[in-house]
């Protein structure tokens, strides 16, 4: 039995995605052994420093310390293209191909009915507001090649039929079932060129 503290923080790790017992049994006796008491105090400040400062930017839901993500709030960039991804994480995937130069919507997510995700749980209803009162001309979709990415795609290009935009989704030379994260800059980018009309 490992004493009880040990014990907790090996608890806290296997709630991480892809740690299991193993791997955070591993963690704790690094932290143990190898961690001063300024290593822990840092830690222990940007753990807290994400849940108290981080937060979905109220435009198109990327993270940010403030009311604006660095995206929307910079006028440099093209206002009249918004590429839709599902998570955060396929922002800066999107950002290291430094190809495209539009705003962002992330959607946290995609359409699983199995998962109980309908449209109403996703960023949608800000999307098409801000469809319906900017000045955008280009709606890319960028949602994964799953089932869900797909059936997500679908469904904002429906909503959308009646405006004035043109809609298109990324050319998936992607692996079918792959998702942005997994997709070195040059896949991403052919993805983006290759882009196709919805309608
Ligand atoms: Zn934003």
């Amino acid at each position: 039995m490992y004493p009880k503290s040990l014990d907790r923080l090996i608890e806290s790790f296997l709630r991480l995605p892809g740690v299991g017992k193993k791997t955070a049994e591993r963690y704790a006796y690094y932290i143990v052994n190898n961690f001063s008491k300024d290593d822990i105090e840092k830690l222990m400040e940007n753990l807290s420093g994400v849940k108290d400062k981080i937060k979905r930017c109220r435009v198109c839901g990327f993270l940010t310390e403030d009311d604006l993500c660095e995206y929307c709030s910079d006028s440099e960039r093209d206002q009249t293209t918004i590429l839709v991804v599902e998570e955060p994480k396929d922002v800066e995937s999107i950002e290291r191909c430094r190809k495209y130069h539009g705003l962002y919507h992330v959607l946290n997510g995609s359409i699983s009915p199995l998962n109980g995700i309908g449209p109403e749980e996703l960023n949608l209803q800000t999307l098409f507001k801000r469809i319906k009162e900017s000045k955008i001309k280009e709606v890319i979709i960028a949602t994964s090649a799953t089932v869900g990415g797909e059936a997500t795609a679908l469904y904002i290009n429906k909503i959308l039929e009646n405006e004035e935009v043109t809609v298109s989704r990324i050319a998936y030379g992607m692996p079918v079932g792959s998702s942005l994260e997994y997709n070195d800059e040059t896949t991403i980018m052919k993805a983006l060129e290759g882009r196709k009309n919805m309608r």
